[in-house]
């Protein structure tokens, strides 16, 4: 088979892939030079996609109450299910959450479906928990939710200001265009606005550490500063804008001066003045920004607050300058863009335009089509709790771990009469509430669009056989809606049919009016549709190519075509930490994984640069709750608690804690981070404060700790923590519990001799009065699995353990190592992996830096390869050849 052009299901940069199907359950893929997203550049998550389509853990056939049943009877039980309930408490007792994993064409249907034929509004996305903010930031100032820029932007920027966006983590491909662009004009400038110091300040000529939730200060300080100097651009506010007044008045009524805006900020005067004179004194800026902004009880008012300082100097919709909203998901944009949140309607438009409602009633020949907002992520799940929504059917997404106060969400699924989840994986944290369980194809299995942060709408396509019965969300939702009497309108048969009916609603009585106009693709043939390649909307007959920028010519999508400035009077986060909850936790991602590890979490490479949930905490704050490196910590908040382990570094600031978000219950026992985190909502995108949960931390100290290493997957027994992760050729757990079992030899042989007991060979230590126990299981010649446990922290390191692992036959040596828990001369251990791509470790980095002399990325890469493939470790790198030599000096 030939490689197939399509787009990684990561982040919503929206790399082009080149992927080919493998013998062995695994594919080929390489970053396509073609797409101008990523110019054949890949991340690590991009780069590993191959080793994450197995079918290992798969859900492979429809079945209700685990049950295994024919398509027909799910549908069937669905259908009516749904139906029974609609009748009985109406069309608002039922609901859909969905995702930004889907595809433009599944989440049309499903909104059409629910918005269009059952009559409610009550469908969501977790794109509301990732840039919902953003949308409704977008739609006061713009009149539409517009992104105005391009990624080109960022090349050309003399100055890029990243706020709340660790873009070197999160969105790795755009930060690395950002880099090269910064090597080839070395004059540019670039500002990180964040309180931590990420990866992303490895390029960063200022790094501003704000206070958490001040930044509408900042901005609203730097809109008075841009008029106190004469900046602001009067003939472009006087043609193309309105409101500046007012907003000018709110900020300065608040923090105006800089040294007031230092303070309310946590930063030096000298900072604040640095940044905004670069800010003032620069034509082309970009000010990008995502989850550190959108994700606030006043996450509007920020967005529009930066976009504030944009109009005021007309630096928006022209080359190298403008806002720039980048998005956590894949196709946070197309669900945008088709109305999969509650607050909007198809191709945004609005519920709040009453001929907007009655285009798409009339354009759907939908009757019963809703008229008024449904609720949004966070209410739908206080809904199902109360008892309002009786019946639900969750597509793609994870919420038992994504949400806020999780657990919570979990009970109110509980609560439901019937919950339905489509998913490609059988075991996650919400499947195991879901009465019925639909399979959906995954990634490589099926086709459609979806629009990336730039709006640049990109082909999914299938390179490999959908395996089971899996089907593709759209054909499922087609199926439902046709059981409850809706089938004309979903007699689809294809993609390529819904992506034409969506196109045609955008062009469906759009005089230039509306933002989002695909008119030019609403005939293209199945063939046109099978070839279509990147381009960015509005596409339009006058512009068939699409479209890089918009408001260049000052006109906007609202009633009097200006842009609106927003007056905005700063907010702090709704709950301050205090007393009994003194630390801000923080939440975000890691590099290696994406979401809830469904997919990352097989990928060994991709497992090892993060293998545990950790709490990143300030050196000073450690120092007094005397926690170590590396010990295990419990946080609790007013919602919930966890247990993590600590991660000292001076990259966080004191009184913050951040926790990264992907751990769910099927890889730790403990990890859920998100179980903590307050409800708190924007009053007005509805996004949750994911970034500000005042918490407790405090050491963890059980009875003894351990890890396991395994061929096989194991079945641990009840164990207070425990971390899972893959490894190559084997299984890692990470182990901790309260009581230390009577006999460890037993306790051992009862957790790694399931099978082949008759061949195992067992060897073991054991040293009571130190408290520890090594035991190794081999079978054949082979490790089969080994085990190491102590009531002290002292344990082996991993890596040249894991090496052992694929090895036929075990040497003595290796046997004595085993014993001892020291690496042997010849196997030294290369330490947690910085560089996925070539599994290159810590150990090794130190080694060959302090031997050799290294003391560039560059001629680390040229000794050890690290850094060379996709370069996502290349800040590591650079940090650590700092830290090595910070040490030579001391
Ligand atoms: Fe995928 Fe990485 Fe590109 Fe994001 S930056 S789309 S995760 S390859």
């Amino acid at each position: 088979m030939d490689e197939v052009r399509t787009t990684c299901p990561y982040c919503g940069v929206g790399c082009g892939v080149l992927a080919k199907a493998g013998d062995d359950a695994t594919a080929s893929v390489r970053g396509d030079p073609d797409h101008p997203a990523n110019r054949g550049r890949l991340c690590s998550k991009g780069a590993a996609l191959g080793e994450t389509v197995d079918l290992e853990g798969r859900l492979l056939t429809p079945r209700i109450n685990d049950r295994q049943v024919s398509w027909g009877a799910a549908l069937d039980h669905v259908a009516a299910g749904f139906r029974r309930i609609i009748a009985a408490h109406g069309p608002d007792a039922v609901a859909f959450y969905v995702s930004g994993q889907l595809l433009t064409e599944d989440y049309y249907v499903a909104n059409k479906l629910m918005k269009g034929f059952i009559g409610s509004a009550n469908i969501d996305t977790n794109s509301r928990l990732c840039m919902s903010s953003s949308v409704a930031g977008h739609k006061r100032a713009f009149g539409a939710d517009t992104v105005p820029g391009c990624y080109e932007d960022l090349e050309q920027a003399e100055l890029t200001v990243l706020v709340g966006s660790n873009a070197a983590w999160c969105h790795p491909v755009l930060f690395q265009r950002m880099r090269a662009a910064k090597e080839r004009h070395p004059d540019r400038k670039l500002v990180v606005i964040d309180p931590r110091r990420t990866a992303t300040c490895d390029i960063a000529d200022l790094h501003l550490p704000l206070k958490s939730g001040s930044d509408a200060v900042l901005f609203d300080g730097l809109l008075c500063y841009l008029f106190q100097n004469g900046q602001v651009d009067f003939s472009y506010l006087e043609a193309a804008t309105e409101g500046y007044g007012e907003a000018l008045q709110a900020a300065r009524s608040g923090a105006a001066a800089i040294p007031q805006v230092a303070a309310a900020c946590g930063l030096t005067e000298e900072d604040v003045a640095r940044f905004y004179h670069l800010f003032a004194r620069t034509e082309r800026v970009v000010s990008v920004y995502s989850q550190g902004i959108n994700q606030s009880s006043s996450g509007s008012d920020k967005v529009n607050a930066i976009i504030n300082c944009h109009l005021a100097t007309g630096r928006i919709g022209r080359p190298g300058m403008g806002p720039f909203s980048v998005t956590g998901q894949p196709n946070a944009m197309g669900g945008r863009e088709v109305g999969g949140l509650a607050n909007q309607l198809a191709a945004h438009m609005d519920f709040d335009d009453a001929r907007a409602v009655d285009r798409v009633r009339r354009f759907w020949r939908a009757p019963n089509v809703a008229s008024r907002p449904g609720l949004k992520a966070v209410d739908m799940f206080q809904a199902m709790g109360e008892g309002r929504i009786k019946a639900v059917w969750i597509m793609a997404t994870n919420p038992v771990v994504s949400m806020p106060d999780a657990d919570r969400v979990r009970e109110a699924l509980r609560r439901c009469e019937l919950v339905v989840v489509s998913d490609c994986m059988a075991r996650t944290d919400t499947t195991a509430c879901a009465h019925v369980l639909l399979p959906a194809a995954a990634w490589g299995e099926k086709g459609g669009t979806v629009t990336n942060s730039e709006r640049r709408i990109s082909r999914q396509r299938a390179f490999l056989m959908a395996p089971g019965e899996a089907r593709p969300d759209w054909w499922m939702v087609c199926e439902v809606a046709k059981r409850l009497g809706f089938g004309e309108a979903f007699s689809f048969q294809t993609p390529a049919a819904i992506f034409r009916e969506h196109a045609a609603l955008s062009d469906f009585e759009n005089d230039g009016g509306r933002d989002f106009d695909l008119s030019a693709l609403a005939s293209l043939s199945d063939g046109d549709y099978e070839r279509l390649d990147p381009l960015q909307w509005p596409v339009t007959a006058a512009r068939p190519e699409g479209t890089e920028r918009l408001f260049g010519d000052g006109r906007f999508f609202t009633e009097s075509a200006k842009a609106r400035f927003i007056a905005v009077t700063p907010r702090p986060p709704v709950n301050a930490p205090d007393e009994q909850y003194p630390f801000i936790l923080n939440t975000g991602r890691v590099r290696d994984h994406w979401h809830t590890l469904t997919r990352t979490g097989k990928s060994p490479r991709l497992s090892a640069h993060s293998v545990e949930p950790y709490a990143e905490l300030y050196p000073d704050d450690a120092a007094r709750l005397r926690i170590a490196d590396g010990a295990l910590v419990r946080l609790h908040s007013r919602w919930g608690w966890m247990i993590a382990r600590a991660l000292i570094s001076p990259a966080q600031q004191a009184g913050n804690v951040f926790v990264p978000m992907h751990w769910s219950g099927q890889f730790a026992g403990r990890g859920r981070v998100d179980v903590l985190v307050n409800p708190e909502i924007d009053p007005l995108s509805g996004q949750p404060e994911l970034k500000h949960t005042p918490v407790q931390v405090e050491c963890y100290t059980p009875q003894w700790q351990g890890f396991v290493l395994s061929r096989r997957c194991l079945s641990l027994p009840p164990t207070d923590y425990w971390v899972m992760a893959a490894g190559r050729q084997f299984w890692r757990y990470e182990l901790a519990g309260e009581r230390t079992p009577a006999e460890w030899g037993e306790w051992a042989r009862q957790l790694l001799c399931a099978e082949d007991r008759a061949r195992a060979e067992w060897i073991e230590y054991l040293d009571t009065a130190a408290g520890r126990y090594r035991g190794a299981r081999l079978v054949g010649d082979r490790l089969d699995s080994c085990l190491f446990v102590t009531t002290s922290r002292e344990l082996p390191p991993r890596t040249w353990l894991g090496q052992l692992f694929s090895e036929e036959v075990l040497s003595a040596q290796d046997r004595m190592s085993l014993l001892t828990g020291n690496p042997s001369r010849d196997r030294p251990d290369g330490g947690r992996i910085v560089c996925s791509c070539f599994s290159v470790g810590e150990n090794t980095l130190r080694r060959a830096v302090e031997a050799q002399g290294l003391d560039t990325p560059e001629a680390l890469g040229r000794a050890l390869k690290a850094g060379t493939n996709c370069g996502s470790c290349i800040p590591e790198l650079k940090a650590l050849i700092t830290e090595c030599a910070a040490k030579k000096i001391a």
